[in-house]
């Protein structure tokens, strides 16, 4: 049975088949946590992020995970948070479903999240974490591909909203 684990620490260090990166529609880099697995991968990932012409909102596309410890890194684009009625949950959803989607047909056994949407795109934590965890229970329904799922915490905050989205999904 996959195990759904949050975690507390930098995405970047993680020896996992797959990390997640929470990217913009350009895939070309920004901050956050984006910015931090372009500095760790190095400018290969760029350069292999060029041949990709952009991510919509919700979607997913994978490249190499060069100097990171990671083999790949899926790139999704989570919505930005404009009041919650801009259809911002069903994106969000999508951003999980399409990575672990694109994850199965890669083989990927150990897949990492930050939580999307959650710096500076403004997703309410709560919600976001919600979403993130039953749309993977959901998706696990039906698959059962994966070993591990992790949700990276950088703060606790969203660590303690991991942690209780968790608990309130073990039942399902
Ligand atoms: P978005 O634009 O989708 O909101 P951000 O990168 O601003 O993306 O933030 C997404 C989440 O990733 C935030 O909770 C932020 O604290 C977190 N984060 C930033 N750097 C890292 C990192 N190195 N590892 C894991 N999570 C990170």
């Amino acid at each position: 049975m996959t195990k759904i684990k949050a975690i507390k620490g930098d995405i970047t260090t993680l020896d996992v088949d797959a990390i997640v990166n929470a990217a913009n529609t350009s895939l070309l880099g920004g901050g956050g946590v984006d910015g931090a697995i372009h500095r760790a991968a190095g400018p290969e990932l760029l350069a292999e992020c060029k041949q990709l012409h952009g991510c919509e909102i919700g979607q997913a596309k994978i490249t190499k995970g060069y100097r990171l410890p990671a083999r790949y890194v899926i790139h999704t684009v989570g919505p930005i948070w404009r009041g919650g009625d801009h259809n911002e949950a069903k994106l969000l959803a999508n951003c999980y479903l399409n990575s672990m989607t694109l994850a199965t047909t890669y083989n990927i056994k150990t897949i990492a999240f930050p939580a999307i949407s959650c710096g500076v795109y403004g997703y309410p934590i709560a919600e976001a974490t919600e979403i993130a965890v039953n749309t993977v229970k959901k998706f696990l329904t039906t698959n059962s591909n994966f070993d591990y799922i992790y949700f990276v915490c950088f703060n606790e905050d969203i660590y303690q909203n991991y942690l209780s989205a968790i608990k309130k999904y073990s039942a399902d």
